[in-house]
């Protein structure tokens, strides 16, 4: 469907460049832009259908710019309108004067994702989709990026596609049941649909758990650096970062907040958190600074442990002990460390050796955590869960289908589960938008930038 209304908006991002691109879409698109443009002898020019035109943009004939225009007819272009694409010179002053003769010529300031929502609403693309290009356009690591396109054309838009296919199976079998209610028929054997809704379960909770680190690879792994004042955990951060970001001090306590940094590491994007040193202070900013770690360690995917390599195993254990009990910390990836090694000749029982001061072990160490992270990354085609919103309706799917076995569990009627079973489809439409409500959808596209 064309869009009745024609928007536009600068493409490229804010800011000065060789080149920037205007779009615009909706039915007017073609004839807005013709209005703008000449040939080189100064003729109007005629947009053809997937055809690119060198010309010149003009205000009621005087010369703007020299640009270079493409014209997608509806319904192949990305929002499925019409859609024209200028390309003209990258200065501040010639894209607002663009754009605002596009206005003047009948064309309106498109809203913050409002060409992806078009995309969206003429079915080029389904809800999960339009959230992956807000990803692709965000990722910042080729794990990122990996995610993104997994959504967005991949293996996790298969997984929900299956999904889907066989929740509609089983409540079209129960369904035919109820049609044929007087008979007394039963269509699908209940220990069939037993095995059936275990295997979904077992599926839709893997999802539901891959979110934790789904989430943290999209965003950036949060490693928390923790251990006593002094052992080395900002000369840890900074030779992590081949930068001076924290304050190294022989006082300890003096990182007294937490500091955080970012960082790529073979495709994965790290944010590497120093925190203040763990031990009984009298100190009250200290202490704040103290809660504040075992903050940093919840948040964490990833707990790099640091202590002193001449620090006996019996004091190291109790430390590691004491982080235990203030932070849970099972389902974390804990690398130990035991830092300052060129100052003995102590072989440390626990811990990877390293020397902040001097650089040793830190390859080892950043391989040892990449290696980690990855161990605990799904196999195959990775499909993991990234969005906060497809999370909270895999956990109502889940919910739903443990209502469906608890029903087989006690043989309830076929129109009873059939009731869990639609919920468990309606959650799953809520992540592909095939449900999907006003708030939802302006609440997933105004997370867009104006122009895309
Ligand atoms: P933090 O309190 O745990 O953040 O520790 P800092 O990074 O501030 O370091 C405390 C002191 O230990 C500083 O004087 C550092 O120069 C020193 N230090 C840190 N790492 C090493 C190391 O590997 N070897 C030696 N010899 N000194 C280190």
């Amino acid at each position: 469907m064309n869009s009745q209304e024609t928007i536009c908006a600068i493409s490229t991002p804010a800011g000065v460049g060789g080149i920037a691109v205007l779009r615009l879409s909706g039915v007017g698109a073609k004839s807005v832009a013709e209005l703008l443009l000449r040939s080189a002898d100064g003729k109007p020019i005629t947009l053809q259908d997937h055809r690119v035109r060198h010309g010149q943009l003009v205000d009621s004939g005087a010369f703007v710019d020299d640009v270079v225009a493409v014209y997608f007819k509806a319904p192949h272009s990305f929002t499925g309108d019409d859609v024209v694409e200028i390309s003209c010179h990258g200065s501040l002053y010639v894209q607002q004067y663009i754009l605002q003769l596009l206005c003047n010529c009948g064309a309106r300031l498109a809203h913050p994702g409002e060409f992806t929502m078009r995309a969206f609403l003429n079915h080029k693309l389904n809800l999960s989709q339009a959230e992956a290009v807000a990803d692709l356009i965000d990722s910042q690591s080729s794990e990122a990026h990996r995610l993104a396109v997994s959504q967005l054309r991949g293996g996790y838009a298969s997984q929900l596609e299956n999904l889907r296919q066989q929740l509609i199976d089983m409540a079209a079998l129960l369904e035919l049941e109820l049609d044929f209610s007087d008979e007394e028929l039963e269509f699908a054997s209940r220990e069939h649909l037993k095995e059936l809704v275990v295997e979904l379960s077992t599926r839709v909770q893997k999802l539901v758990d891959s979110f934790a680190m789904g989430n943290a690879l999209k965003k950036g792994i949060p490693v928390a650096i923790i251990g006593r004042p002094n052992v080395g955990k900002s000369s840890l951060l900074n030779i992590l970062l081949n930068d001076d970001r924290a304050i190294v001090s022989p006082l300890a306590g003096t990182t007294r907040d937490t500091i955080e940094e970012t960082m790529t590491i073979d495709g994965l994007q790290f944010r590497f958190i120093d925190t203040a040193g763990l031990r009984n202070s009298n100190d009250d900013v200290e202490n704040i600074g103290i809660e504040r770690a075992y903050k940093a360690v919840e948040q964490a995917r990833v707990i790099i442990f640091v202590a002193d390599a001449s620090q006996d195993d019996n004091e190291y254990a109790d430390d590691f002990n004491e982080l235990r009990k203030h932070c849970n910390i099972d389902d974390k990836i804990v690398v130990e460390v035991r830092n300052k090694c060129d100052l003995t000749s102590n072989h440390p029982g626990k811990g990877l050796s390293i020397s902040a001061k001097q650089g040793t072990g830190i390859d080892s160490l950043r391989q040892e955590i990449v290696s980690r992270v990855r161990m605990a990354m799904p196999d195959g085609d990775g499909v993991m869960l990234t969005n906060v919103r497809h999370y909270e309706a895999m956990k109502k799917i889940l919910s739903a289908l443990d209502e469906v076995q608890k029903g087989l569990d006690i043989n309830l009627a076929s129109e009873l589960l059939t009731i869990d079973l639609r919920d468990a489809l309606y959650y799953l439409g809520t992540i592909t938008g095939t449900v999907s409500s006003e708030e939802v959808l302006s609440s997933v596209f105004s997370r867009f930038c104006i122009g895309k």
